[in-house]
């Protein structure tokens, strides 16, 4: 596992003219030099606005951040050309970022760009830019390591680093580089560039006419590149996270619910919690969770909600303050990712003597998912009560059935049909059907009278259980977890488990007990990471590396969203947004160890490596 250390810039700012980094140890351009520096990279370098015109989407590398100068001229450009392409992508990786503060004093508190700049956690960051259609994925790590890790096809190229670039940084850019890609750099490129496939095309800019190209690896060409129309199943959060990333694309979304309206399965709750995670060894659940709540949270600040409690107390029975602390030291996340409380810290904050120290995710909190979900579907062609019990593939993508009638056909379908997704896909990857529990959990809440008598904590406190006080005075406490158990009715046994779970986390009255609540169903895949991609094509030839999981081929124009387990909320957008950049060919919003760690074809490929005579990948 990598270990999350992350240099950042460290910006001494005595000299506003030329902040100086010390961990870089030299000064950084700001103000005019720098926006001269960074006109000359991307209008004269990557001849902007002219090399994108008449094009629908223009993808930009940026290798070195600096003080974001080049980002936000190529942001600037594209807001002030009325024939840019619809979509703009900024890609930008750092191994010494500078900070949103660093930004606000350079550009302004406002700008969108310090608007949109995250937190400083090592991996990967997506972000949307003010008004939509600018996405910025900013990648925090070691350029050698970065790059490769990236899944994203490329037309131009700013290498705003003064040292040569490792091997496996070029190896990695000549694989991104569209044909005809632009670069522009410096002249101690030169060499690399041209040993790379990069021909010159003026004063150190290099245009990239590769005698090879290598395709990208059969699982991993994109599913549906062409397509002009999908239908989605499901209207609970994967499935309006996936219809409202495709819409923003450009395609006409068709959303199927079986149920009369809208989260009418796991995502009807009343509220429920969202936050990061973190873990000694910072694997994927640790990194796919910080991603998916990193962007939750810079999607929620411009996302307009009724309801939306900010803050959330994680409570660690049975640990000392001190090695919450150490823990955090050794992960070196920052304090407004996570930080370490005592116990009177956190009883402070919640309004209730809590005895255990607790993790505190100040962009963690709480909200309704329906008001999510409706958020997301508002401008979406929806039908409910449409249950579908069937789905086909067509000449041209895929058909929806119900009672073996044909109700609609689209080139791509999305299924997100949450517990019920095994039941759906199950014609087409049985093996994966088979694999998913469908979970059982039952939500109790107190009325908001009972409630106001009751230990009530100001915020969402969790430890396994949470309790979740609502904007309307009533009380959420929950939930239970019972696998393959299909009782649709409310058990008074489950209120109690979830009262008594209450009172371990907050000192409740024993004799209070819930009377009302909801049951609905999770989905967990055996790893309890969600399952985001294509299934595999099984009329396609074996793989020679068939121990990974991106050498399969896939079913053209289907892709499978969901199996969030009990993180729906954190997980949701981000998935949306890499099921529609799988479908469509966009540059993925997670590094590609997160790609293959959601993967639908990774149990299949996990249980061919533990075969006796199968090499490793
Ligand atoms: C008790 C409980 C508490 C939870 N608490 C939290 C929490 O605090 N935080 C958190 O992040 N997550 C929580 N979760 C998990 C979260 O609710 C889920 O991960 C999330 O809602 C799943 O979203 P989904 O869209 O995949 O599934 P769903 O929300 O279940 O949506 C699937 C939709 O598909 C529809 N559908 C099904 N079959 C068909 C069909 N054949 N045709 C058409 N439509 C169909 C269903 O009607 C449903 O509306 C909780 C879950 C439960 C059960």
């Amino acid at each position: 596992m990598r270990k999350p250390q992350l240099p950042t810039a460290d910006l001494d700012w005595r000299d506003p003219q030329r902040p100086y980094s010390r961990t870089r140890q030299r000064a950084m351009a700001s103000g005019e030099a720098a926006w001269t520096r960074a006109r000359t990279q991307v209008l004269d370098g990557l001849d902007l606005p002219r090399a994108w015109a008449g094009r629908r989407r223009y993808t930009l590398l940026l290798v070195g951040c600096e003080l974001g100068h080049a980002l936000a001229c190529a942001w600037d450009t594209w807001r002030a050309d009325p024939a840019a392409p619809a979509r703009l992508d900024l890609l930008a990786v750092d191994d010494a970022p500078v900070a949103r503060h660093d930004l606000q004093r350079e550009f302004g508190e406002y700008h969108a760009l310090a608007q949109a700049w995250p937190v400083l956690t090592p991996g990967w960051h997506r972000a949307r830019l003010a008004g939509g259609g600018a996405h910025l994925t900013l990648a925090w790590g070691d350029l050698a390591d970065t790059l490769p890790d990236w899944w994203a096809e490329v037309d131009g190229i700013v290498l705003d680093a003064e040292a040569p670039l490792p091997e496996r940084a070029w190896t990695a850019l000549a694989r991104m580089a569209a044909p005809g890609a632009r670069c522009a750099g410096a002249e101690v490129h030169r060499v690399a560039a041209q040993a790379h496939g990069f021909v010159p095309d003026g004063p150190a800019t290099w245009a990239h006419r590769p005698r090879h190209r290598p395709s990208p690896p059969p699982g991993r060409i994109a599913l549906a590149p062409t397509a002009r129309t999908a239908l989605v199943v499901g209207a609970g959060l994967a499935g309006a996270a996936c219809a409202q990333a495709l819409q923003r694309e450009g395609l006409a979304v068709t959303v199927l619910e079986a149920g009369p309206t809208v989260a009418h399965g796991a995502s009807g709750n009343p509220g429920g919690l969202f936050h990061g995670t973190l873990h000694p060894d910072d694997g994927p659940h640790a990194r796919w969770n910080r991603a998916a709540a990193l962007h939750l949270r810079q999607l929620l600040s411009s996302t307009p909600l009724p309801w939306r409690l900010d803050g959330l107390l994680r409570l660690v029975p049975e640990s000392r303050p001190e090695d919450l602390v150490a823990q955090l030291t050794a992960l070196a996340l920052p304090a407004d990712y996570v930080e370490a409380l005592a116990p009177d810290a956190a009883s402070t904050r919640s309004g209730l003597p809590l005895a255990s120290p607790a993790w505190h995710y100040p962009g963690g909190g709480a909200l309704a998912p329906a008001d999510l979900v409706q958020q997301w579907l508002q401008s979406v062609d929806l039908r409910l009560n449409t249950p579908i019990d069937q789905c086909l593939p067509t000449d041209h993508g895929w058909a929806v059935l119900q009672a073996g009638r044909t109700l609609v056909q689209a080139d791509l379908l999305v299924l997100a049909a949450g517990a019920a997704l095994p039941r759906l896909l199950a014609p087409w990857d049985p093996g994966l059907a088979q694999l998913l529990t469908p979970q059982r959990g039952q939500v109790s809440w107190l009325d908001a009278d009972t409630a106001a008598r009751a230990a009530r904590p100001q915020g969402p406190v969790a430890a396994g259980s949470y309790v979740l006080p609502l904007p309307d005075g009533r009380l959420v406490v929950g939930a239970t977890a019972h696998d393959h158990d299909p009782e649709p009715a409310l058990r008074p046994a489950d209120h109690a488990a979830n009262a008594r779970a209450w009172q371990r986390l907050c000192g409740a009255p024993a004799d209070l007990l819930p009377q009302q609540g909801r049951v609905a169903w999770r989905l967990l895949a055996p790893d309890r990471l969600p399952l985001v991609g294509g299934l595999v094509d099984p009329s396609a030839p074996s793989p020679v590396r068939a121990t990974q999981a991106s050498a399969w081929a896939r079913r053209p124009g289907l892709v499978v969203c969901g199996a969030f387990g009990s993180r729906g909320i954190t997980s949701s957008a981000l998935a949306g947004e890499l099921a529609a950049a799988l479908a469509l060919g966009l540059p993925v919003p997670v590094e590609r160890g997160l790609v293959d760690a959601l993967d639908p074809a990774r149990f299949a490929v996990r249980a061919l490596r533990r075969q006796p005579g199968v090499s490793k990948p």
